[in-house]
């Protein structure tokens, strides 16, 4: 007998017929015997809804007042499950993040878990009871209502298996796991048994958009066994588990991520002279422009070329802001191009293997892709390039790193 977090998003508690297919997917793990508490998102497109009745009346609405209405979507969708609990005979009940006291701090929109008092949800379980908890809030010290950022709910779920020492958190999504790379892109993307959290992290990261950021953060700190899973479908789903845990042989590369929404900027034929990186990226940040890869070349002549990349959407507010420093600097020119996209192959087993970005290039190379900028970390690379070859960049590489389904069964 173990005790689950279990977490629905919204897809999976979108209508009352959905609401009731998870009621019967919990009477399953009830009759084996396992203790439940239970995590809940708002019917999807429910945030969306509630976000869009306060813009009819205030572009920016207080954040406190905000919180409190955005935070009824998943009020709605705890008390539904527990009645459909109840009409199974399985005794439940529903708590908000307040009820339960989820104590976080002030930071409205985007409040911090400070503390989890677990008292209320022991004293259930131990009475039999399925505790089914409102995803995406808390409360602060005075007791207003908080909220996590959106798809906290994910969050929440990993809060609670900490504090509760569960023996696992189950994430149940629209997805049947973590895959090698998006599927849509390559058919023979494969479903991971097992990946660690620092993968998971950078998968998520560079836009693998499985599990909100913060929640796998949380369950690497705090050790939480992690595992994504559907709701519509029977399957193993995804564990995310720490290294050593991981005792299955893998691949060195476990996935391939990758995103389109990158620009980047050259200002050609600066100074070669100390502060000039500062003097440049300094008023990028100041306009809360998130800079990414960052290349300098050797200089000649005193002068060089400064490159970074940026967010799509920030190329034009990032362009302007060069023209005024170029002049300040007397740099030779600003040239842009926000057609290009990232490509990241991601593995822990390439702390242990050498070759494994030359491995990278050299499957770039052979489709004729140029390689416009290149970063590492200890567990992955990246490369940006031409957006036009982000497909076939992706396929090659997950082929030249073994990464495609051998083993499926077909009838064709
Ligand atoms: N309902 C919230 C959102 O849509 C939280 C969540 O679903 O995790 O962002
Ligand atoms: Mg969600």
């Amino acid at each position: 007998m173990a005790l689950y977090v279990h977490k629905y998003g919204g897809t999976s508690v979108g209508t009352v017929e959905r609401i009731e297919a998870v009621a019967d997917k919990l009477k399953k793990f009830k009759d084996d015997g396992h203790d439940l508490v239970v995590v809940l998102s708002a019917m999807s497109g429910e945030t969306n809804r509630l976000i869009g009745l306060a813009q009819q009346i205030n572009k920016q609405p207080d954040p406190r007042e905000m919180d409190v209405l955005v935070s009824t979507g998943e009020q709605v969708t705890i008390a539904l499950l527990c009645m459909a609990l109840a009409r199974r005979g399985l005794p439940a009940r529903s708590y908000t993040g307040a009820q339960v006291r989820i104590t976080t701090d002030s930071m409205h929109g985007k409040a911090r878990i400070q503390e989890i008092d677990t008292e209320r949800m022991r004293a259930d379980l131990d009475a039999g009871r399925i505790v089914v908890v409102a995803g995406f809030q808390g409360a602060d010290a005075t007791g207003n209502i908080t909220t996590l950022g959106r798809g906290g709910s994910d969050t929440t779920g990993v809060a609670l298996a900490a504090a509760l020492k569960a023996d696992e958190c189950q994430i149940y999504t629209d997805v049947d796991g973590v895959y090698t790379t998006d599927p849509r892109v390559v058919d023979s993307a494969r479903r991971l048994e097992t990946i660690t959290f620092e993968e998971m992290l950078e998968m998520a990261s560079l836009g693998s958009k499985v599990l909100q950021i913060r929640s796998v953060e949380f369950a690497g700190k705090y050790k939480v066994p992690l595992r994504v899973l559907s709701s519509f479908t029977d399957g193993p789903g995804t564990l995310i588990t720490t290294e050593e845990d991981n005792t299955v042989e893998k691949p060195v590369i476990s996935g391939i991520a990758f995103n389109r929404d990158e620009a980047k900027l050259t200002i050609q034929g600066v100074p070669d002279v100390p502060g000039v990186a500062s003097r440049i990226l300094g008023p990028i940040s100041a306009a809360n422009i998130e800079v990414d890869m960052i290349l300098q070349n050797i200089s000649e002549d005193q002068k060089t070329d400064f490159t970074f990349s940026v967010h799509r959407n920030d190329f034009a507010k990032a362009e302007g802001i060069l023209q005024q420093i170029m002049a300040e600097l007397g740099a030779r020119s600003v040239v842009g191009d926000n057609k290009i996209a990232k490509v990241s192959i991601v593995g822990v087993g390439m702390r242990s293997h050498a070759g494994v970005a030359s491995k990278m290039f050299d499957a770039l190379a052979k489709e004729g892709i140029n390689i416009q900028m290149i970063s590492t970390s200890e567990i992955k690379v990246s490369i940006v390039m031409a957006e036009k070859y982000l497909e076939l960049a992706v396929r090659a590489l997950h082929s030249a790193f073994d990464l495609d389904a051998s083993d499926t069964v077909s009838e064709a």
